[in-house]
């Protein structure tokens, strides 16, 4: 038995858009980007999209083309994904964070403005196992201060925050695509916007920083998405609410599964928002997490914390800001109990109920 952590969702429709494109002369800047960049920004509700070459290179140009620049802060969460905090990295920015809360993950709108100072430029929530941060309290902080708001839905496609889709609250937005994320173009992302300016000088930083005369006019970067990802992106667009609905009926039938045993916490979503489910992570407490994980690895069952450890505690962060153990007690705590299991369209519900039992039996068997 042998059950992976996460795996994409191909049907003939993704293998036959591939091969489209190789029938044709143009592999990468032709009419398959144009139209990906089309239909998501459409389907999010926004007025421009700016395909790139993975989730960090959209976070990485959406910093730039705000104008944030050495020596800015900016305020986030350390419980995320390394990239939503390397990317400020990049540009010499710091990263400020702040404790998420114990109940969604995300970071915690109450705790941004005793953090803001006179360099503070920006704010980047991240909706975490795409759960929708509340981004009202984000935007009133953000008008209060005149302040950026960069969203990192990376993890979120498809979720909704008061009836609108999370992609469309930030100045900009950043889309992920990798093979574990819910729609995948192997590598990728898209840089969402309804500001014409933050679009073009996106795209031109996508392609070397060239004006549309190719003269480089600022320092950019080949941040392309190829024509291949975008025909795969586009038909995995075209199946996103039926890849979705699998998605949260597997994670109903594990939350089905799993409820009521001690030792392990749940997901949890507010009522007010809709989840896009990214990842399949509980909580195991009472210490007991690496040995339940490694119980699962050992019965074929992909697992692994996610995030451990948190951003603020990798050592390139502890070395640069000072960060240290100790500094956010819910993020931490959470990092240490977390165990991702194995969640995929593709999951059968003999391989949920396997993993069920053999967690169950991890829990009931493993001593602290
Ligand atoms: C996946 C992800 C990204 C982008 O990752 P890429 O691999 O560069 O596409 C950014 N932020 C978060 C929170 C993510 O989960």
């Amino acid at each position: 038995m042998k059950i992976s952590l996460s795996s994409p969702h191909i049907t003939p429709l993704e293998r036959r858009a591939i091969l489209g494109v190789l029938e044709t002369p143009n592999l990468s800047r032709g009419p398959k980007v144009r139209e990906f960049e089309e239909r998501l920004a459409s389907y999010i509700g926004v007025s421009y999209g700016v395909a790139v070459n993975s989730g960090t290179s959209g976070l990485h140009l959406s910093i730039k083309a705000l104008g944030l620049k050495e020596g800015d802060e900016v305020i986030t969460t350390p419980f995320s994904f390394i990239s939503s905090s390397n990317c400020l990295l990049m540009e010499g920015i710091k990263p400020v964070f702040i404790d998420i809360d114990p109940l969604t993950y995300n970071l915690n709108p109450d705790l941004i403005e005793e953090k803001i100072t006179p360099k503070t430029k920006s704010i980047l929530p991240v909706h975490i196992f795409g759960c929708p941060v509340e981004m009202d309290k984000i935007q009133n902080i953000a008008k209060k201060y005149k302040l950026f708001v960069i969203e990192d839905a990376c993890e979120a496609i498809g979720a909704k925050y008061k009836g609108g889709f999370v992609g469309k609250y930030g100045n900009v937005s950043v889309l992920a695509f990798y093979p574990n994320k819910q729609i995948t173009t192997g590598e990728g992302g898209m840089v969402l916007t309804n500001d014409e300016n933050i679009a073009e000088l996106c795209r031109s930083m996508r392609c070397h920083g060239f004006n549309e005369n190719r003269l480089c006019v600022r320092l950019g970067y080949n941040y392309h998405m190829d024509e291949m990802s975008a025909a795969l992106g586009l038909a995995q667009l075209s199946r996103i609410e039926e890849i979705l609905e699998k998605r949260e009926n597997i994670a109903e039938r594990y939350i089905e599964k799993l409820s009521g045993i001690e030792e392990i916490i749940l997901p949890y979503t507010p009522n007010e928002v809709k989840r896009s489910w990214f990842v399949f992570t509980i909580r195991v407490t009472n210490g007991k997490r690496d040995k339940v994980m490694n119980y699962l690895l050992k019965s074929g069952i992909e697992c692994k914390p996610y995030f451990d450890p948190p951003i603020h505690l990798h050592p390139l962060y502890k070395e640069r800001f000072g960060y240290k153990k100790g500094d956010f007690p819910i993020t931490e705590k959470i990092s240490r109990e977390s165990l991702a299991l194995p969640f995929h369209n593709n999951l059968k519900e003999e391989d949920i109920d396997y993993v069920v039992d053999k967690l169950k039996k991890a829990i009931k068997n493993v001593t602290r």
